[in-house]
Formats: C-alpha cells, sequence, structure tokens
C-alpha cells in the first residue's frame, strides 16, 4: 500500500510550531462550524509536539472549548504530549487532557 510521507518538511517543524498549527487548525474547526459524529462528539487534531503525528481525538465540543479556556490545557491522544513536563487532568479512553506543569 503506498502512502505519502512528508518526512523532510514535517521534520523542518519543531514541536512547539506543530503544536500551535494543530490548535489553531482545531479553533479554525469550531469557527467554521464542528461536525458530531453519532455520539455528538466532535473530531479534534492531537495538539501534541511529534512533527508527524497526524492522530485526532473525539470530544464533545464543551470539553475541547473548556480547554481553549484553561491556560496550558492541549487535548492529546493517550502518549502524546505537549510539553515535556506536564500534568494529566484528563484521562478517558485514549483521549488526554494536559497542561504545562
Ligand atoms: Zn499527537
Amino acid at each position: 500500500m503506498a502512502r505519502y510521507t512528508a518526512g523532510t518538511v514535517v521534520s523542518d517543524v519543531d514541536g512547539a510550531a506543530h503544536r500551535v498549527a494543530r490548535r489553531s487548525e482545531n479553533r479554525r474547526k469550531i469557527e467554521l462550524g464542528p461536525e458530531y459524529d453519532a455520539q455528538g462528539l466532535v473530531e479534534f487534531a492531537c495538539e501534541c509536539t511529534r512533527g508527524d503525528c497526524e492522530r485526532s481525538v473525539r470530544v464533545p465540543l464543551y470539553v475541547y472549548q473548556r480547554v481553549l479556556e484553561a491556560r496550558d490545557q492541549y487535548l492529546l491522544q493517550a502518549g502524546h504530549h505537549a510539553f515535556d513536563s506536564y500534568r494529566t487532568i484528563v484521562s478517558l479512553g485514549l483521549t488526554r487532557i494536559e497542561e504545562k506543569a
């Protein structure tokens, strides 16, 4: 199976830049009007610092809005992190919300 990977491109993006890019992508999604799945969840991009991460997590919209309102909190897939030093705020299934420690 052929799979396109933009390895050389993403390697130039440093971790924090990736996190910032994913955050603005998620904000844009809300501004444009989020799409809900059958469970009423919205799919958001994982906001970690791994330049090649393309994962997404599904949470209720209000949960992500709380993340946006909070200072230094990020929505992540389990095992992905937004900071080297972090505190886990929410751990549910494969979804994590972490804040800077
Ligand atoms: Zn990630």
